[in-house]
């Protein structure tokens, strides 16, 4: 017979972490399953190597991260010294998880949860789901586009490329700053195309900086905002080629000239945001509303929001969800009243999201 947790929490990124520390810290039992090798595997897998770390807070919050010993020093590290930094902590504190363990699903019983897992059940009486958010998004163009990378493993593979990024945010910016930076090192001219479908390009303060540093000290970056992916195709010679339109004029009589780049998709990386978890949610049956014209200021129309409550419960009872996996934004039910409510995926937000939700599951286990 498996021991009945207090919590089962789901996923070891800021946000699991910090609910592990803090059931240990409120004497609650607690058992953390991450599916990979390590806690913060999220971020190992999805932050350029040696991308600088900081410790952002949202600009309407007010107040500090609600666990210390988590945050990033103000003084940003590189995100393998904090990752080094969270494996000691989880070491140190000796916080009770499990790893290579792949969450599948839940099923309730008369009194707890079973959290279904690829190393078996787990019960508990509660569970926080915080498997983050980083599911990336695919390419969407006439043809296949699935050569094309979604994430930096190695810049190493871009020096003497010329190298296409493609996306407007922050990740995208990170990842034109690790490659301006490796083939400034290597003395490599070749530049690194930046391209987003807007106009606009919207990076956050610290993002701008390092980007223009990194162009002050010769970084070779051209910017094709406007531009449009339009067709994965093989050529003549079998290479996987991406075809993004530069600008585009509509005539009047319905022809449109266009200039177009075509890239060998081996130095295309496509980094377009990331998939929410709305076909996890409904296996687990957890409501979640779709945005339509005018209702939503973050997501777009069409997109899904999960719905929680004030204290960050699904429409499931007893199950939670937090972090980067309700981000950027999620359904609130208050008062009677459901509305949009942003949620800027930051260390910061996921870890005070799980300081809250571990002081609302405490006050309810004791009151049980
Ligand atoms: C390139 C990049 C740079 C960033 N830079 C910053 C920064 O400088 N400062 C900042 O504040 N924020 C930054 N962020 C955002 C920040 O990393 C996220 O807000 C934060 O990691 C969210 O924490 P989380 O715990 O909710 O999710 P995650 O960190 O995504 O953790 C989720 C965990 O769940 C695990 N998991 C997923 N699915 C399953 C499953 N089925 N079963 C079991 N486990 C599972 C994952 O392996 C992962 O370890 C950055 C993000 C990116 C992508």
């Amino acid at each position: 017979m498996n021991m009945l947790y207090d919590v089962i929490i789901v996923g070891a990124g800021p946000a699991g972490v910090a609910c592990a520390y803090m059931c240990k810290k409120k004497g609650l039992s607690y058992l953390l399953v991450e599916s990979g090798k390590s806690v913060f595997q999220g971020i190992i897998n999805t932050y350029p190597e040696g991308k600088k770390v900081y410790a952002s807070k949202p600009k309407e919050m007010a107040g500090g991260f609600l666990v210390d010993e988590l945050r990033p020093p103000d003084k940003p590290v590189t995100v393998e010294m904090y990752v080094q930094y969270v494996q000691h902590f989880v070491q140190h504190e000796n916080l009770s998880i499990i790893t290579e363990a792949e969450f599948q699903d839940i099923e309730t019983h008369r009194g707890f949860f079973q959290v279904l897992t690829s190393k078996g059940g787990f019960k508990g009486k509660k569970v926080v789901l915080s498997f983050g958010n980083s599911i990336p998004r695919e390419l969407t163009v006439y043809g296949d586009a699935k050569m094309v990378a979604k994430t930096l493993d190695d810049p190493k593979k871009y020096i003497g490329l010329r190298t296409l990024v493609i996306g407007g945010g922050n990740t995208a910016a990170d990842v034109v700053i690790s490659i301006l930076k490796i083939k400034r090192q290597h003395n490599d001219s070749q530049p690194v195309y930046w391209a987003h479908v807007s106009e606009t390009f919207d990076v956050n303060k610290e993002t701008a900086q390092r980007l223009g540093e990194e162009i002050l000290l010769g970084g070779n970056i051209r910017l094709l905002p406007g531009a449009t992916p339009r067709i994965g195709e093989v050529d003549d010679e079998g290479i996987d080629r991406l075809v993004i339109r530069i600008n585009e004029f509509k005539e009047s009589d319905g022809i449109e000239l266009y200039h177009a780049m075509s890239f060998p998709m081996k130095n295309v990386i496509a980094c377009i945001g990331s998939q929410g978890s709305a076909t996890l949610l409904d296996k687990l049956q957890i409501q979640t509303i779709s945005c339509t014209e005018g209702i939503c200021k973050v997501a777009k129309e069409g997109d899904r929001l999960v719905l929680l409550n004030s204290d960050f419960e699904t429409t499931r009872k007893g199950i939670y969800m937090i972090g980067g996996a309700v981000s950027p934004s999620y359904m609130k039910v208050a008062d009677g009243a459901i509305a949009e409510e942003k949620h800027p995926n930051l260390i910061y937000t996921a870890i005070n999201d799980a300081a809250s939700v571990i002081e609302t599951i405490f006050s309810k286990l004791q009151t049980t």
